[in-house]
Formats: C-alpha cells, sequence, structure tokens
C-alpha cells in the first residue's frame, strides 16, 4: 500500500461510525427521510464522516411540524414516552421515545450531572414541571437515578413549598431555572429561612443564561451569589436534541456529548463558521430509535470553543446562548437580541415582570415596546426606564408600565405553559 493509500484507508471516529449508522437507519425506518433521500438522489453510504454531512440538506422546526408523524421511525406499539416540544414558538411537535431511546436520556442526563459534579451521595431537588409532557422533567428523574442520587420531585411549585422540603428533606442541589433561585432568597428573607447555611450547594440552571459573553457571571447569576453561595452550572438542551451540554466546575461552556449529538454552528447561508464565531446551532442525534433528526437546525445562536477545558474533558464545548435566530431584530440600524434586552431589565432594581413586543413598523423596520410592571416603592418613569436601555443595549424602545394582573394575562395567555417573555408580532 502506498503512503497515500494508506491516509485515505479510512480510519473513522466513533462520531462518524454512529453518523454512517445513522443514515442506513433513517433510510430504512424514517419515512420523511427516506423519501428526502429519493427527492435528492442521496444515498446513505455518500456519507461517511461528519465533515459529509454538509451534503444534505437541513431539518427545521417547520418540517417537523408539517410532517411530524413521518419523522417516527417506528410503529406505535414501541412508544413508551410522548413527548412534546412546549409551541413557545408555534405548533408543539411530538417526540416518541422507545424504551432504548429512554435509556439514552437516562444516560445523557447522569452523564449531565457527572459533569456538574453530582454523584450518588447527592440528593436533588426537581423545582421544574416534571409532566405535562415535557422532556427535561422525564430526563432529570432517569439521570439522577441512574446517578444514584436521591431524587425530591417537587416539581415548579410555590418557594414555600420548595422551602418546606429543602428544610425537611436536606437536599444538596436545586435543577431550577434561575430566576426561580431569586424568588427563593426573597421567601427565605422574608421567612427567615437562614439560606446560606441551608442544605443546598448547587443549582443546576436550566432555560436562562447565566454567563455574559466571555463566561463571566451575568447579572442573573451575580444577583444570586452576591447573596447565596452556590455553584451554578448552566445546562443547555431540547426536545429535539434530546442531549444536555453542561458546564463542569470551569463554568467556561456546555460540554457536548460525543457519543449522543454532532454539533455544527452555521451562518445565515447554511455554511460552517470558524470556531469561536457565533452561529446557529445544527444538531444530529445519534443512537435514537424513534424520531432521530439530521442537521437540525435549532433556531439558536451560541458559539462553539474547541480549546481542551482545564477539567481535563476535551470535548467541544457550548457557549452561551446568545439569542434565537428569530430573536434578533433591527432597530433603527442597531442589531439587538431579545436577551440582551432582558439583561438589561433584569437589572432594574424594582422590577417585576416584563414582557417584550416586536412589531414591524410603517417603515417596514422593526419596532420594539416593552412592557413591565414594578413593584412598591419605584420611583422610575417610562422614560426613566427607557433612557436606562439606551445606556445599556444602545437602542431606545418604547416602554409601557402595566399593573401586575396585566402583566400576567400577557405572559400566561390561555394554554401557555411557559411565560411568553417575547411577543413576537412582525
Ligand atoms: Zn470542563
Amino acid at each position: 500500500m502506498t503512503n497515500a493509500a494508506a491516509q485515505r484507508a479510512p480510519s473513522y471516529t466513533k462520531q462518524d461510525e454512529a453518523l454512517q449508522s445513522l443514515m442506513h437507519y433513517v433510510a430504512r425506518k424514517s419515512p420523511y427521510y427516506r423519501s428526502l433521500f429519493e427527492q435528492k438522489g442521496i444515498t446513505p453510504s455518500a456519507i461517511q464522516r461528519v465533515e459529509d454531512l454538509e451534503q444534505l440538506p437541513f431539518t427545521t422546526k417547520t418540517d417537523l411540524q408539517l410532517h411530524n408523524e413521518a419523522f417516527y421511525c417506528i410503529p406505535k406499539n414501541q412508544i413508551i414516552d410522548y413527548c412534546c416540544t412546549s409551541g413557545t414558538l408555534g405548533k408543539p411537535v411530538n417526540f416518541i421515545l422507545t424504551d432504548k431511546d429512554l435509556n439514552r436520556l437516562a444516560y445523557n442526563e447522569q452523564q449531565s450531572f457527572a459533569i456538574a459534579g453530582l454523584t450518588h451521595k447527592d440528593t436533588i431537588q426537581i423545582c421544574t414541571t416534571i409532566d405535562k409532557r415535557f422532556m427535561a422533567g422525564l430526563a432529570y428523574f432517569l439521570g439522577a437515578r441512574k446517578l444514584g442520587a436521591g431524587i425530591i420531585r417537587v416539581g415548579s411549585a410555590s418557594p414555600e413549598m420548595q422551602w418546606n422540603t429543602i428544610l425537611e428533606l436536606r437536599p444538596t442541589a436545586l435543577i431550577t431555572v434561575p430566576s426561580f433561585i431569586l424568588k427563593l432568597i426573597d421567601y427565605a428573607e422574608a421567612q427567615g429561612i437562614d439560606y446560606q447555611n441551608s442544605s443546598i450547594k448547587k443549582a443546576i440552571c436550566i432555560g436562562e443564561s447565566i454567563r455574559a459573553h466571555d463566561f463571566s457571571p451575568n447579572v442573573l447569576a451575580r444577583r444570586i451569589t452576591e447573596k447565596w453561595n452556590l455553584q451554578l452550572h448552566s445546562t443547555y438542551a431540547s426536545t429535539e436534541m434530546g442531549a444536555a451540554f453542561t458546564e463542569c466546575g470551569e463554568g467556561r461552556g456546555g460540554h457536548q456529548q460525543e457519543d449522543l449529538i454532532i454539533t455544527e454552528l452555521v451562518d445565515k447561508n447554511g455554511q460552517a463558521v470558524p470556531p469561536g464565531t457565533p452561529g446557529e446551532l445544527v444538531v444530529t442525534t445519534l443512537g435514537i430509535e424513534g424520531m432521530p433528526l439530521l442537521r437540525f437546525k435549532t433556531g439558536d445562536i451560541c458559539t462553539a470553543f474547541t480549546s481542551p477545558c482545564s477539567c481535563g474533558n476535551s470535548s467541544l464545548r457550548l457557549g452561551p446562548v446568545i439569542g434565537r435566530k428569530n430573536q434578533m431584530l433591527k432597530f433603527k440600524g442597531t442589531t439587538v437580541f431579545v436577551p440582551a434586552i432582558y439583561n438589561a431589565l433584569n437589572k432594574l432594581p424594582k422590577i417585576s415582570a416584563y414582557q417584550v413586543e416586536a412589531r414591524t413598523s410603517s417603515a417596514g423596520t422593526d419596532d420594539i415596546i416593552i412592557y413591565l410592571s414594578m413593584q412598591k416603592g419605584n420611583t422610575q418613569s417610562e422614560a426613566d426606564v427607557a433612557a436606562f436601555l439606551k445606556a445599556n443595549i444602545r437602542v431606545r424602545p418604547k416602554v409601557v408600565f402595566q399593573t401586575s394582573e396585566e402583566m400576567q394575562k400577557r405572559l400566561f395567555p390561555k394554554g401557555n405553559r411557559k411565560p411568553k417573555k417575547f411577543l413576537d408580532g412582525r
């Protein structure tokens, strides 16, 4: 064999091999991908390596919404759990899981907890929804069980119920939306609970970012840790990915689990961006039986880091989600991501709730209106808040004060299980 031939001889990575089996699996089992491959003349064996993925078209949220059942790779009698997406951005999509998929989900979350330093000695209080067909809560339960940790399924209950449980059962970690920790602190202070010396040492934070782009703690994280010395770990996942990116103790991005997922970051033309440049996250799921996805465009904009992490885990890491592709607003020539507006609003000392609305102006550009309610004792006017935003995010949106009741109606319109913090009327 010549040197050149030796170099060409296949030496596939584990990801390449998993991708090869995935290609053959979906070609056989997925009505959606089978017909797509036929239409586009794609043969499964043409995709041998992760680098070959760029030959395949993307799968979008709209594809899932329009052809949901065509993505199912198994007959109904093999389905065990019926999850669905939250539907925050349109029609919810069903995600079906087989017995093997549930084992994979458990493994995923066990690994994710281990990355965050949790062990079988921990007792984890789950403060997020674990029913209502959410995949996340189920994953936390299964992962903690596989880890051998104690599990307290309080779910999304009041701070009072969370504290009663913490004081009685002494869990060591919380899984929670980080802004809820502020509510726990408020309640503890009002009730004279010595929260700083409670059994809780760690929080796994979901749904909201806790870091700025340089990985330093953002306003939300600082507001928590200034009062309560908790170790915060961000975890990022979605139903479509079926895999979590969780921070180790270094807090420099969520570690990818290479046996479960392939990630790509692409620009608005679908081309790969260089490492360290923000792009839209595209995922290919590995080892899924019920509803695997190829090159799914998540709509989340983030940055990938490939330099080795000081924790010793050399996997790719994802920085905080900068925003969603459809949360990018063009306001009088300035680009602003909706989460940047949230970050600024979170700095207001007396704010209690807010909603950001985007509309198309008569000039065809984006208009931004911020609705917010303030706590008792607020001395700021709408104009003060607008000036504050201008100083923080370089744009001055319209600000409209609302009563708490009006805000509740805005945030939880009929049937919504998550607060609708962003109303996109464009
Ligand atoms: Zn690390």
